[in-house]
């Protein structure tokens, strides 16, 4: 079992895909074959997550991993854009339809879920973001969106938490065809792997997102932040606001880079805001730290 050091307590991680569509909506796998295309591919947890429509994901057998209850729901923005919100945790009768995002958002909360928006950089304007009160956080990478333009919404991240909402982002896949597959996933650090503690730690922002590189080790302790990794050609860390960014100088390339596992920095006494660390391997595949603020 992997686990990972996270701020001072060793815990087992969960490799997990948390945006998924199946045939339910307009997904091309039935709910079987996607399960067994993730469980061959050594994936701990699996929700479904159609448009409208949750899944009867207690009656599937999940080949080893945790099927977590979830829905994708469209209600419409303020300038008449379909929005896409990936709630997790829901009951599998959960309602599909909402008149308002925040009406969609105060019913998942009702019933314990989580809720994320769905690829922001394609349907929500970050100041939407800060408007809807109880969001748990964004998409940071979404496969399905490679192809529009709105994989990456780490400038939407950026703005959130520059303007103070300190949110977590998780990466998916948001599989629809073959296409979709193992680019983007959430490693969850939970002690067990069950649906409670999974949402448990989804709620505390107890996970990273990625696209391949893997924490080993992420730490706060005595002003210093430090972070443990398998090899990669650059480590960044972003700080809100002010601090400038640090990390690997010189921009290398993969031919130059010397292979880094390790970064650590002190802001300085001075310092009060928020950082988060951002690392990237040769074949430019990233993971994304949660945002901590101090
Ligand atoms: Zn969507
Ligand atoms: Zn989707």
């Amino acid at each position: 079992m992997t686990t990972i050091r996270f701020y001072g307590s060793e815990l087992p991680v969960f490799k997990s895909a948390l945006h998924i569509h199946s045939n339910v909506s307009d997904g091309d796998f039935s709910p079987a074959e996607v399960i067994g295309l993730y469980a061959s591919q050594g994936y701990d947890v699996l929700a479904f997550t159609d448009h409208h429509k949750a899944n009867p994901v207690s009656a599937y057998d999940g080949q080893g991993m945790t099927l977590l209850s979830g829905i994708e729901l469209h209600p419409k923005g303020p300038r008449d854009v379909q929005w896409h919100l990936l709630a997790l945790g829901v009951p599998e009768d959960f309602p599909g339809r909402y008149p308002t995002g925040q009406a969609a958002v105060d019913a998942v909360k009702a019933v314990g879920g989580v809720i994320y928006c769905a690829h922001p950089a394609g349907v929500f304007t970050s100041n939407e973001i800060l408007d809807l009160k109880g969001i748990d956080g964004i998409e940071v990478s979404n496969s399905n969106n490679r192809f529009t333009g709105w994989e990456s919404a780490e400038v939407c991240w950026n703005e959130l938490i520059a303007q103070g909402f300190v949110c977590p982002a998780v990466a998916v896949d948001d599989t629809h065809t073959h296409c979709d597959l193992y680019r983007n996933w959430t490693m969850i650090a939970a002690p067990d792997k069950t649906p409670a503690s999974l949402l448990d730690a989804l709620k505390k922002g107890n996970f990273y997102a990625t696209q391949g590189p893997e924490f080993k080790s992420i730490s706060w302790e005595n002003g210093c932040f430090e972070a443990e990794f398998t090899e990669v050609v650059e480590a960044f860390l972003y700080g809100y606001p002010g601090m400038e960014i640090v990390g690997t100088p010189g921009f290398p390339t993969p031919e130059t880079a010397p292979q880094l596992t390790h970064l650590k920095f002190s802001p300085g006494p001075g310092f009060r805001g928020k950082i988060r660390c951002r690392i990237r391997d040769k074949f430019n595949r990233c993971a994304w730290s949660m945002p901590i603020t101090f």
